[in-house]
């Protein structure tokens, strides 16, 4: 388990404002050779807030993590952390003085340090360093493992000292790259968790980079969807999971089901009976739109046109491939245990809460 939290702040670990900056990008472009990597970003991070940057691989958004950082350097925009411009046409602040602390995907510890001289390398040689190495390996549970060496620690106990060596030098936010991506499922979901906890209470600002949306729902006070270079999308998980603002978005972020209905009010009515909206959308009744049901908002009883074609069992939930007319397919995702087999067939219908539709592209 992460340690001593309560006992790093009680100590004065991080220093009254050390860790309450903001992190805000205006238009920022970044091209390799002719290919265009970042295209007009604009985003904010409010001091003390994790946001997490979720996107496919190769969407740019390592990229952007290393403008922030100082690694690369904009073509066009600006990069401003807590008000301070570093990084725009006319302005270049190093890295090394930008106060980011960086954690990589694979801890990039040095395998000839320790854990400690590690934890030590980035600190200035005052007559605290020893004390505060002790303190953050406190903080993040390795304190008895301060004179190993990297080669004799797991996983997740060599990110944990590439956390630890980040926070060392009281960065001003913390920036973090797929950092749970080389550890086993179970580690992955231990560690984020411990993480998320550790950060809050350290209210320091990060921004990770992540290309899993459970880890962007577990990790971001708030999230953005990035695609090919550009902010999609920044909200709250939810506002991002229920209100989805294209269909890409919404199959990026969770199980999708997108049926084509015509609207009447705030509804649309599909072969599943009513949908309700949450939103009127603009357009004329009668309209044909694509509504978004996500499978956990729909219900199966015995009997119907709906062909249950695989069912999948996962212990705390099935999760059922229908087919229907026309070459239709549903996921239904269902927390009882219902017993419907391959090859039965059943009625859907929606009874989740009001929820999104977009214009069809056909229409
Ligand atoms: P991943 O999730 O796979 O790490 P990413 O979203 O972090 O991907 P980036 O690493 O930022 O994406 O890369 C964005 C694009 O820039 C990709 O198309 C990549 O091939 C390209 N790219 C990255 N580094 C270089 C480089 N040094 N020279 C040329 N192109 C590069």
């Amino acid at each position: 388990m992460l340690g001593s939290i309560y006992f790093m702040q009680e100590q004065g670990f991080f220093s009254e404002n050390s860790n309450t900056s903001s992190i805000k990008i205006e238009d920022a472009c970044f091209n390799f050779n002719t290919v265009s990597v970042l295209r007009d970003v604009s985003l904010n991070v409010e001091a003390g807030q994790s946001l997490a940057l979720l996107g496919p691989s190769g969407c740019g958004k390592t990229t952007l993590l290393r403008s922030i950082a100082g690694l690369e350097k904009l073509k066009t925009g600006t990069i401003s952390i807590n008000n301070r411009v570093v990084s725009s046409s006319n302005t270049f602040v190093p890295p090394e003085d930008r106060r980011v602390g960086m954690v990589f995907q694979d801890g990039a510890l040095f395998p000839h340090l320790s854990v400690a001289e590690n934890v030590r390398f980035g600190l200035t040689n005052n007559p605290g360093r020893d004390n505060r190495v002790k303190n953050v390996l406190d903080m993040v549970g390795l304190a008895a493992m301060a004179d190993r060496s990297p080669d004799n620690l797991s996983g997740g106990e060599r990110q944990r000292v590439a956390l630890a060596r980040a926070l060392a030098p009281e960065p001003s936010v913390l920036l973090l790259d797929e950092p749970f991506a080389s550890l086993d499922a179970s580690m992955r979901v231990q560690l984020r968790t411990e993480v998320r906890q550790l950060l809050g209470n350290l209210n320091i600002t990060s921004l990770f980079v992540t290309h899993d949306q459970g880890e962007a729902f577990v990790l971001g006070d708030q999230i953005a969807v990035m695609k090919e270079g550009q902010i999609l999308q920044v909200g709250e998980p939810n506002s991002i999971y229920e209100q989805p603002i294209d269909p890409w978005v919404a199959q990026f972020v969770g199980e999708a089901n997108m049926l084509t209905g015509s609207t009447d009010n705030q509804r649309v009515i599909t072969s599943l009976g009513a949908v309700p909206l949450s939103t009127q959308l603009d357009c004329a009744a009668g309209s044909s739109v694509d509504v978004l049901l996500r499978p956990e908002c729909l219900e199966i009883q015995s009997g119907g046109n709906w062909l249950v074609s695989s069912v999948e069992f996962y212990g705390h939930d099935s999760m059922y491939q229908l087919k229907g007319d026309e070459n239709k397919t549903l996921q239904v995702r269902s927390f009882t245990n219902l017993n419907y087999q391959t090859g039965d067939y059943v009625s859907v219908r929606y009874v989740g809460p009001p929820t999104i539709a977009y214009q069809s592209i056909n229409s």
